[in-house]
């Protein structure tokens, strides 16, 4: 397990030092703010949605090591989902990082890398950073005018 444990904050740390997908993307047609006034996470979501699909995703704003490595590994997770399927997924790791322990294992084939985050479980206010971008992707998705927030 403390491999295992290892792995999964190596994957962290490298998603943190080189976020995937950041910046602001060009053919963007919907995007949201988001804010963790807990630990003082901003950031951006911009989506390309064409057919309800997401053609295209990205995402820039500062943070701290987790919110930033969540939103970097979300860009991965939902480019090419439809919303629905976005949703779901929203919902598994929601339920990963807050819900009962036997939830995440089987889950775990449809939230793929994204388990790395079932450890951020033992600190309640971490979870607000790992679900930052995802609310702010809910947003973006509802053209939500509003800043989300994770309050
Ligand atoms: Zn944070």
């Amino acid at each position: 397990m403390s491999d295992l444990r290892d792995l999964y904050q190596e994957l962290i740390l490298d998603h943190t030092k080189h976020p995937r997908n950041f910046g602001q993307l060009k053919n963007s047609n919907c995007r949201a703010d988001g804010h963790n006034p807990l630990c003082g996470d901003k950031l951006t979501v911009f989506l390309e949605v064409e057919n309800d699909v997401i053609a295209g995703v990205s995402f820039q704003g500062s943070g701290c090591a987790i919110s930033t490595a969540s939103a970097s590994m979300m860009t991965e997770s939902i480019r090419g989902k439809t919303r629905a399927e976005v949703q779901t997924l929203f919902e598994k790791f929601h339920q990963l990082l807050t819900g009962p322990q036997d939830i995440e294992l089987e889950d775990s084939d449809e939230l793929g890398k994204l388990v790395v985050f079932s450890g951020v479980k033992e600190f309640p206010v971490r979870v607000k950073c790992a679900t930052l971008a995802w609310h702010t992707l809910k947003a973006a998705l509802k053209h939500q005018a509003e800043p989300a927030t994770t309050e």
